[in-house]
C-alpha cells in the first residue's frame, strides 16, 4: 500500500508523481497537458475484483455491468469486451462508441428515464441486447417497434424500491420520487410487470433498480436486493412469472481523500449474495441471476488529470489562488457538488507544502474551481505540475467546449507504456461544426 490516495500512486526519488508506474512530469512533456491519464492495468484489476467474486459467490449467471457513463470511449469498451462483461449505456453516442469498438451489442443494456423513439430505432438497428424499461409508455413504444420489425425485444423493467442510501432506514418518499424508473410502493410497478407480460413483442427477463452513487452505508444492497427479491415473490404469486434476473444497478464508493474509507468490493459482494440466498430461501424461490452496474468504482482510481500552474494570486487576509491550464470545462465536479479531491503538486512532491490554496481554472465563471482549501509549496508558480486524483470517473464524460476551450487527450498507461485513446481536441475540432 503507498501513502497516497490509491496505490497505483507513487512517487520518485527526485519528488516526482508517478501514476501507474509512470513518471507525470515525463507524461506531461511528451503529451502535454491539461492531460487525463487512465490506468489501463487498474481498470482491468477494479473489473476482475467483481468477476471474481461474483464467480465465488453469486447465483449461476450473475455479472456485471459497466456503466459506460463513467468513461466513454472506444478503448473502454474493447476493455469491457475483453474482460468479457456486458455494458451499460444511455443514449445514442454511447451505444455508437460500443458498436465502433467492436462491442457485441448483444450485451449492452440500453438504459434512461426519456428514450427517444429515434434512440429506440437506432438501439434496435443495432440488436441491442435489452431495454431497462423506464416507463408504460416506453414499453408500448418498445412492444410496438419490435411488433413492426416482427422481432421480440428483451427487456428488464427498472424499479424503485424506497430506499435511500445515505440513510440507515428505508424511506417512502425521497426515492419513490424520482424522474427514473416504476414505483414499487404505489402499485404502478406490479401494474407495468402485468402489462409487460401482456404483450407478444417484449420478453420479460427481469428487474431493474439502482438506488444511488458514491454509497459506503453498510447494507443498501442487500436491503435493496430484498425488496426487489419480494416484488418478484409477489408477482410469482399473482400471475406465475418467474424473474430470471435481478439488477441491483451500481454506486460502490471510491476514495477521493484520505479521510474516504476503503470498500472491500469482494467482501461486500460475498455479503449481498448471502443475504440473496437467505432471502431466496425465505420465499422459497430459485435466486435468480444478479447483475451489478459498477461504474465509479470500475475507472475513478484508474484515472488523473495533469495540469500546469499560471497565474498565483495572493490577496492578503483572503485566499491564494493558483491558477491552472484547465478547469470545469474538464472536471466540473467540484462546481457541480463541491465534490472532494485529492490535489498534489506532482514535479515538488519532496518539498513542504505549507500554502492554504483554492485550485482554480482558467474558465470566466468565478464558480470554475477544482478544490478548496489545498496545500501546495509556498513558491509554487508559473510552469509547476499539479496533479488531481482520482479523476478516471464523471471527468472526460463530464467535460464541455464552455468557453471554448478543447477537451484534454485521454492518455492510457499499461504495462509501463503510455498511448493515446483519445486526442486532444483542437481549434480545427472546435470549429468543425460551424457554417
Ligand atoms: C450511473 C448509473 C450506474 C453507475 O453508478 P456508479 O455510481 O458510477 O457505480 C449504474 N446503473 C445506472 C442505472 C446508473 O444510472
Amino acid at each position: 500500500m503507498s501513502n497516497f490516495v490509491c496505490d497505483n500512486i507513487g512517487a520518485t526519488q527526485g519528488g516526482h508523481l508517478t501514476f501507474g508506474g509512470l513518471d507525470t512530469v515525463e507524461l506531461a512533456k511528451q503529451y502535454g497537458t491539461p492531460l487525463y491519464l487512465m490506468d489501463e492495468d487498474r481498470i482491468r484489476h477494479n473489473i476482475r475484483v467483481y468477476t471474481e467474486a461474483i464467480a465465488k459467490y453469486m447465483p449461476a449467471g450473475s455479472g456485471i455491468l459497466y456503466a459506460s457513463k463513467a468513461a466513454s470511449f472506444k478503448e473502454m469498451y474493447r476493455i469491457a469486451g475483453q474482460e468479457g462483461i456486458g455494458v451499460d449505456v444511455v443514449s445514442p453516442g454511447e451505444l455508437m462508441t460500443a458498436a465502433a469498438a467492436g462491442f457485441d451489442l448483444s450485451n449492452v443494456f440500453f438504459h434512461g428515464n426519456n428514450k427517444t423513439d429515434d434512440d429506440i430505432w437506432l438501439a434496435m438497428d443495432q440488436g441491442i441486447g435489452y431495454f431497462v424499461v423506464d416507463n408504460a409508455e416506453e414499453l408500448a413504444v418498445i412492444d410496438r417497434e419490435a411488433d413492426t420489425r416482427g422481432i421480440v425485444q428483451k427487456i428488464l423493467l427498472r424499479l424503485t424500491p424506497g430506499i435511500d442510501p445515505h440513510t440507515y432506514a428505508a424511506i417512502n418518499t425521497g426515492k419513490v420520487d424520482s424522474k427514473f424508473g416504476t414505483a414499487i410502493e404505489t402499485g404502478q410497478a406490479e401494474q407495468l410487470t402485468v402489462y409487460a407480460l401482456s404483450l407478444k413483442h417484449v420478453r420479460l427477463s427481469g428487474f431493474h433498480c439502482h438506488v444511488g452513487s458514491q454509497v459506503f452505508a453498510e447494507d443498501v444492497f442487500e436491503r435493496s436486493a430484498s425488496v426487489m427479491l419480494e416484488f418478484a415473490a409477489g408477482i410469482r404469486a399473482k400471475t406465475g412469472y418467474t424473474a430470471g434476473m435481478i439488477d441491483l444497478g451500481g454506486g460502490y464508493g471510491v476514495r477521493y481523500v484520505d479521510s474516504d474509507p476503503y470498500l472491500d468490493i469482494a467482501k461486500k459482494i460475498r455479503g449481498v449474495a448471502q443475504s440473496v440466498r437467505a432471502t431466496c430461501i425465505r420465499l422459497s424461490m430459485e435466486p435468480p441471476a444478479i447483475l451489478l452496474e459498477p461504474g465509479r468504482s470500475i475507472v475513478a482510481d484508474a484515472g488523473m488529470t495533469l495540469y500546469t500552474v499560471g497565474t498565483v494570486k495572493h490577496i492578503p487576509g483572503y485566499r491564494n489562488y493558483v491558477s491552472i491550464d484547465g478547469g470545469m470545462s474538464d472536471n466540473p465536479r467540484y462546481a457541480l457538488y463541491g465534490a472532494r479531491y485529492t490535489v498534489l503538486p506532482a514535479d515538488r512532491l519532496n518539498e513542504e507544502r505549507k500554502m492554504v490554496c483554492t485550485l482554480a481554472g482558467r474558465c470566466c465563471e468565478s464558480g470554475d474551481v477544482i478544490q478548496d482549501n489545498i496545500l501546495m509549496p509556498e513558491d509554487i508558480g508559473r510552469g509547476d505540475l499539479v496533479a488531481v486524483c482520482t479523476t478516471g470517473a464523471y471527468n472526460y464524460s463530464m467535460a464541455s467546449n464552455y468557453n471554448r476551450i478543447g477537451r484534454p487527450p485521454v492518455v492510457m498507461l499499461q504495462g509501463g507504456e503510455s498511448r493515446i485513446a483519445v486526442r486532444r481536441e483542437s481549434l480545427d475540432d472546435l470549429l468543425r461544426l460551424d457554417i
